[in-house]
């Protein structure tokens, strides 16, 4: 089990890009590699560099203790530092805390080895949070009601602007969650509701009390662009805001720059209790009601992005979808094929890019999966996936995603 304290939003920090480049760079051109450091943090490093394939680590390297017990990923060699440091070939990765920095750079120097690199606390935590699979109760899964929604938006990372109208069928969606339910033995940590547009479902309240009856204490988050909230009070399907209530649904709200009445929906949750986030920044901390900025998800249409460049990216290990008995690792390949449909390519998944959530034998599975890098990874350019521009309804171009 690992023990990585992620944040209260159990959204992983995300190495940045320049260092793991630097870090790849450095272990092609150094043929036997030594991690400083023998902790968890270091372990998942390795993980991290056996995934991407470029190098075999030789081992550990410690000051002082060199014990080789408590592996939680794989097993290596653990040595002294003075035994490997005048060794041919020998690179080292310390991957530490800044605070050994000052004790073990000095000594490098002392000792004329120039052969290391450091990472930044940020990148050394961030590769730990994305390569360690997740505790059960900090794992989530989203499941869209709706693909099509009834804003359109540009840049939407789950490419509903471009979707035809599309409802999960009210039979699949209780047999997935019936499984998912029995896979997690009723407890997860979160699930969220979403689309496209979920409030557009014309079974949502439906959809809701049965999630609410396999996860009877899991959060339950419902992800909404708000448009409908104020008139589904007094829907065909019953009140809504009732459903909300009673199944203790977290309403999630993101505030974009249109005109809609959010005074009027923070209103209606005070007056029946619900829990409403309004946010221009769904991923923020705190609740912000800045301008809503469009993301921009740029795509490789060759796919050949670097595998190490997945760890950058914000879905990994974190947003893991369920569509259609599948388990996919994030929205942007699960919804693929309303790109391809639209732009007529072919950014396609193979068979190791999802598990089928009626094979597999325990969520174990889901952790190991969502930690590790998917052939789909390689159409992400993560490079170039930045805050783009103020939000604007979408021109539906490619060029949105290039
Ligand atoms: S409201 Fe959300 S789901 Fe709808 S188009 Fe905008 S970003 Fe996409
Ligand atoms: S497929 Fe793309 S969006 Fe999904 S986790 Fe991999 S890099 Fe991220």
């Amino acid at each position: 089990m690992s023990t990585i304290v992620r944040n209260k939003h159990w959204i992983n920090r995300l190495p940045h890009i320049y260092e793991i480049d630097d870090l790849i760079a450095f272990c092609r051109k150094n043929k036997r590699i030594y991690i400083y450091g023998r902790g968890e943090a270091q372990e998942w490093l390795l993980r991290f560099l056996d995934m991407c394939g470029v190098v075999s680590v030789e081992g550990y390297v410690v000051s002082y203790d060199p014990s080789e017990s408590n592996f939680c990923y794989r097993k290596l060699p653990v040595k002294l530092i003075d035994d490997i440091i005048n060794q041919p070939d020998v690179g080292i990765v310390l991957a530490l805390c800044d605070r050994y920095h000052g004790e073990i750079i000095p000594m490098f120097r002392d000792k004329g080895f120039e052969n290391w690199i450091s990472l930044t606390e940020h990148t050394r935590l961030g590769i730990a949070e994305q390569m360690a699979p997740r505790n059960k109760d900090e794992m989530t899964f989203e499941i869209s009601l709706a693909d099509h929604c009834n804003l359109s938006c540009q840049m939407c990372d789950h490419f509903s602007q471009l979707s035809d109208p599309w409802f999960v069928d009210v039979e699949q969606f209780k047999k997935d969650i019936r499984r998912m339910a029995e896979i997690y033995d009723h407890e997860i940590g979160a699930i969220s509701l979403l689309g496209g547009e979920p409030t557009l479902h014309p079974h949502l309240n439906e959809l809701i009390e049965y999630v609410r009856e396999q996860f009877p204490e899991t959060e339950l988050i419902l992800l909404t662009n708000g448009v409908l909230l104020t008139n589904l009070e007094n829907s065909s399907q019953g009140n809504l805001w009732e459903i909300l209530k009673k199944n203790h649904v977290h309403v999630t709200v993101t505030v974009y720059p249109i005109k809609l009445d959010y005074i009027a929906i923070e209103k209606k949750a005070a007056e029946y209790g619900v829990s409403l986030k309004l946010s221009s920044d769904i991923h923020a901390v705190e609740a912000t009601k800045q301008t809503k900025i469009s993301d921009k998800h740029a795509m490789d249409l060759e796919g050949k992005v670097p595998k190490e460049h997945c760890v950058h990216c914000l879905y990994f290990n974190k947003f893991n979808v369920v569509k259609d008995g599948r388990y996919y690792m994030c929205p942007v390949q699960a919804h693929i094929n309303i790109f391809n449909n639209r732009f007529k390519k072919n950014l396609e998944y193979a068979e190791s890019d999802y598990l089928d959530i009626y094979e597999v034998n325990d969520w174990h599975e889901f952790a190991e999966f969502g930690s590790k890098w998917v052939p789909f990874c390689r159409f992400c350019d993560q490079k170039n996936w930045k805050h783009d521009s103020n939000w604007k309804p979408s021109t539906k171009s490619i060029k949105e995603y290039v």
